[in-house]
């Protein structure tokens, strides 16, 4: 069996099950392990740790499969996936929503696998090599646990390039969909671009948010920022907006949201291409002002290497934010940066109302999904939350 040896007392974060190993804990590589290739991973004296994917051009050097001495097979995927597709059962309501995250990699064991469903499609990620290894296994399990008609991968992550992995995008099972794909959300439809959509095509993570948002948007001018195909913009239409403005600083995304919206036979939005920094100023300049606020910004911090950055631009826009907002206002505001942590992005946003001149009070922490689990031993896999703030002095 090839072999991973750590340098010594480099075993305390395998010993927590935390699954992965870097670079700078090994000591030794026996076996000439080629990328993806299964290696037992082994502390100084020789004790077994874990059976990983091994990833010789990664920071993350292996990657963990399993705790115990096993082979990593199809019949591996074909258990863990199968497992992961019907925990998903239980985890959310079926019936609300034909879209789903399946699989979302080391929260279920799978590292750098990431599978949505998109009614009968069902679309793949590959992050890491150990993943790539096992392409045609894991994509042959996906549609045997699914029923699905086709898998088509959409491998195009920049954080492949991490893992000396090209971009890989195309059908790998069953027929190629039509496209668009269309799916439907707590009653809502939206089209799925498969070869251009961010991520896998939609943001799943958002979809209980979603919905709090809807209850909250009867009577209300409301603007979505970062609204991309309309996700957070078509629940306030849905829920009795009595106007919604939506930004996007691309004009694809703000087409996607259009038919969206005819397609849901809703009225449409102000639809905006602007940069959010920029049209936030212009409302405050015009003295423009709303009751609803959504803010949904891209990951400004990929990794804790970013976070000053990052913090900066999640003020900013808070900040602005505040100030648009009427008394009793509501403003949904969201990171989804991993290097960012909850508690931090609330003092950012308690700073920002800090700065504005408004009294506002936290009624929601929001999170992503459930079909987006946390495996405990893995708290990196939460990146997406949320706070619902209303504004205005109490009394
Ligand atoms: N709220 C959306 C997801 C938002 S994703 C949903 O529920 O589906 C982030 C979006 O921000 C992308 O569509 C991207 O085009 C847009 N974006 C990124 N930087 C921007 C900027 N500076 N101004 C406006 N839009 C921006």
């Amino acid at each position: 069996m090839k072999k991973l040896i750590l340098k010594p007392g480099r075993e305390k974060s395998l010993k927590r099950k935390h699954p992965w190993v870097f670079s700078g804990a090994v000591a030794r590589i026996e076996g000439d392990p080629q990328t993806g290739d299964t290696i037992e991973v082994r502390s100084a004296d020789g004790e077994f740790l874990a059976v990983a994917a091994y990833s010789p051009h990664s920071q993350i050097r292996a990657r963990v499969w399993d705790w115990k001495e096993r082979a990593i097979d199809h019949a591996f995927f074909n258990e863990r996936i199968k497992r992961s597709v019907e925990q998903r059962r239980t985890l959310i309501d079926v019936d609300a929503a034909d879209a789903a995250r399946l699989i979302y990699g080391e929260s279920d064991g799978l590292p750098g696998i990431i599978a949505d469903r998109y009614g009968d499609t069902v679309v793949m990620q590959l992050t890491s090599a150990g993943g790539e290894r096992w392409r045609d296994e894991i994509s042959e399990s996906l549609q045997q646990a699914t029923g699905a008609t086709s898998v088509w991968e959409r491998s195009d992550a920049e954080v492949r390039q991490l893992e000396g992995l090209p971009p890989r995008t195309g059908l790998l099972r069953g027929t190629a969909p039509a496209e668009p794909l269309r799916v439907s959300e707590h009653g809502l439809s939206f089209e799925v671009g498969l070869e251009s959509g961010h991520k896998t095509g939609f943001y799943l993570d958002q979809r209980d948010n979603r919905l709090k948002v809807r209850a909250l948007a009867a009577g209300r001018d409301a603007l979505d920022c970062f609204c991309y195909s309309g996700g957070f913009a078509l629940n306030m239409l849905k829920g009795g907006a009595k106007s919604v403005a939506a930004i996007d600083s691309s004009a694809d995304a703000l087409a996607q949201a259009q038919r969206n919206a005819e397609l849901n036979k809703l009225p449409q939005a102000e639809w905006m291409e602007a940069d959010v920094f920029q049209a936030l100023r212009r409302f405050r300049d015009q003295r423009r002002d709303f009751d609803l606020i959504v803010l949904d910004p891209p990951k400004f911090a990929p990794t804790v290497s970013y976070v000053e950055k990052a913090a900066r631009a999640y003020k900013d826009i808070n900040l602005l934010a505040f100030k648009l907002l009427r008394p009793g206002g509501v403003l949904v505001t969201f990171s989804c940066s991993g290097g960012v942590s909850a508690e931090l992005f609330q003092k950012i946003v308690a700073g920002a109302a800090l700065d504005a001149g408004v009294d506002a009070r936290i009624e929601h922490w929001l999170h992503a999904a459930p079909d987006h689990p946390v495996a405990l031993n893995f708290p990196e896999g939460e990146y997406l939350k949320g706070l619902i703030c209303r504004v205005g002095a109490l009394g």
